[in-house]
């Protein structure tokens, strides 16, 4: 899609509500307006502000499929809410399609749903949703729903922080990744190295924190797939974080083992045996014939092995994450993959719909994504989840979107019995700060005394990581400075 903006700076905005509605036409920002495509050609959109004698004349229009929507409004003031508003009100008219999340674009909506609320109370928060962003009736449901859930969980302490750890290896690359990955056959000479140094980080992380005078709170080890590491090495990087942090405050300890086909008997003894309290096991999909298309190495008899080997080894809390809008799905086998991961005894499933980077093998392979297209089958999909997680006794405790979405949904967490994860409200909420290690981390740490968020950036790949990691353990001390800083605030 071409894009012509001119008068303002609300240029990511503008951006992003193009990928909402021409969602597999890429955005090209052009500089001279009125490049009117001809039939069958990509689509063309103009937004431009131009100053006038007692304010500002705003114009929008939107060429396509033969088509031609425009609006003009005068506004005393430059105004992102009313440009965009006019933008999604052409693209709706000329598309035919209204989005389900309305003009929302943001990645967190449940925390913006929170703020309003904080701010103007429940009603006119609601009003703003569903009114002013266009937000349906469901989804503003859902939200409210998911707020009220993750409300209780979100209520940390000044000091308390999450360690997260990085173990950015996976057996073999999915072909809709476009995480930073690399599998272990591409990068067996590079684990040992990244293993030791992360050791190193984590043992240099706990003296800081300690000097800070920070609370662990909880542990979650991602990727990647940790699980990729051997038992032995699982024991020992458990082993580092417990040895070198004060554990008496930390009461959630995840490992993402994520792929079945890493999982042993030895992995699951060894992480319950360290400490260990919860473990994501994910099939994406029960359906061999799905998990063949997106390029996984295992079967759904390994996901079940899976199960069979975590419940023996003694663990309760599984999280299990499926996928809406694979290649090769339907709604029968979705329905299928969910009813079996409900029966199969997960006490989280993580419902994501496919987010599809144009950086994933899947675009570039040209694979069958017909079904991520299809946004009225991904709608279906989600909202049998919806009824049939409900009706498990699951409740949504944590939400969040990205770009380029099957039917630009959402992707939320469900948990039974309360047996929630906390640190995945503390990241999708902001509500706390996060301390990374390993490559691709980034620290954030939430200002207790104001609603900002300080990032503090580790190298992308391990390679980087390895090769200059004299400096990731110069920027931990970043950290230092800026607890300082929020602290000098208010003293
Ligand atoms: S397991 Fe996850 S991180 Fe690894 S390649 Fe697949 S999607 Fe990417």
């Amino acid at each position: 899609m071409k894009l012509y903006l001119n008068g303002h700076g609300y240029h990511f905005e503008c951006e992003n509500l193009c990928r909402l509605f021409f969602t597999y036409s890429p955005v090209r920002r052009v500089e001279a307006p009125g490049e009117t495509p001809s039939e069958n050609a990509e689509p063309y959109a103009e937004a431009v502000i131009n100053e006038a004698s007692h304010g500002y004349i705003y114009e929008v229009k939107c060429i396509y499929g033969g088509k031609r929507v425009s609006r003009e409004e005068a506004h005393p003031e430059q105004s992102e809410y009313a440009l965009t508003r006019m933008l999604y009100e052409v693209f709706a008219e000329i598309t035919g399609n209204l989005p389900k999340w309305g003009m929302l674009t943001g990645i967190h909506p449940v925390k913006l749903l929170g703020q309003y609320e904080n701010k103007l109370g429940e009603a006119e928060a609601k009003k703003i949703f569903t009114d002013d962003f266009f937000v349906s009736g469901e989804k503003y449901a859902l939200a409210k729903r998911t707020l009220d859930v993750q409300k209780p969980y979100t209520k940390t302490k000044e000091n308390d922080f999450s360690l997260y750890v990085g173990i950015p290896f996976c057996p073999s690359r999915c072909s809709y990744c476009s995480f930073i990955s690399q599998s272990t056959e591409q990068a067996k000479k590079l684990v040992k190295p990244y293993f030791d140094l992360l050791l190193l980080e984590i043992e240099k992380t706990a003296e800081l924190t300690k000097a800070l005078g920070l609370r662990l709170i909880s542990v979650y080890i991602g990727g990647g797939t940790p699980t990729t590491l051997s038992a032995a090495e699982l024991s020992a990087l458990c082993e580092k974080i417990f040895a070198s942090f004060d554990m008496s405050t930390c009461t959630e300890f995840t490992v993402e083992a994520g792929r079945a086909d890493t999982i042993t008997p030895e992995k699951m003894s060894a992480m319950k045996a360290a400490g260990v309290t919860r473990i994501s096991i994910n099939p994406q999909s029960m359906s061999d014939n799905v998990l063949r298309a997106i390029g996984r190495n295992h079967t759904a008899d390994d996901v079940r092995a899976a199960f069979d080997m975590a419940t023996k080894a003694g663990f309760t809390n599984i999280n299990a994450d499926l996928i809406v809008g694979l290649p090769e799905d339907t709604f029968a086998g979705f329905s299928e993959t969910l009813r079996e991961t409900i029966s199969l005894g997960a006490s989280n499933i993580t419902v994501h719909s496919l987010a599809l980077k144009r950086s994933a093998s899947l675009i570039e392979e040209k694979l069958d994504i017909s079904s991520h297209k299809d946004s009225s089958l991904a709608a279906e999909m989600v909202n049998f989840s919806i009824e049939a997680l409900t009706n498990a006794g699951f409740e949504p405790y944590y939400m969040y979107r990205q770009s380029r979405m099957a039917g630009n949904l959402e992707n939320t967490g469900w948990a039974k019995n309360g047996d929630i994860c906390a640190y995945n409200t503390y990241t999708m909420d902001e509500s706390s700060t996060v301390i990374a290690c390993g490559a691709g981390g980034v620290s954030k740490l939430k200002d207790p005394y104001t609603d900002r968020l300080e990032r503090v950036f580790n190298f992308k790949y391990p390679k980087e990581y390895i090769d200059r990691n004299t400096e990731i353990l110069e920027r931990k001390e970043r950290i230092r400075g800026l607890y300082e800083q929020f602290r000098k605030r208010i003293y």
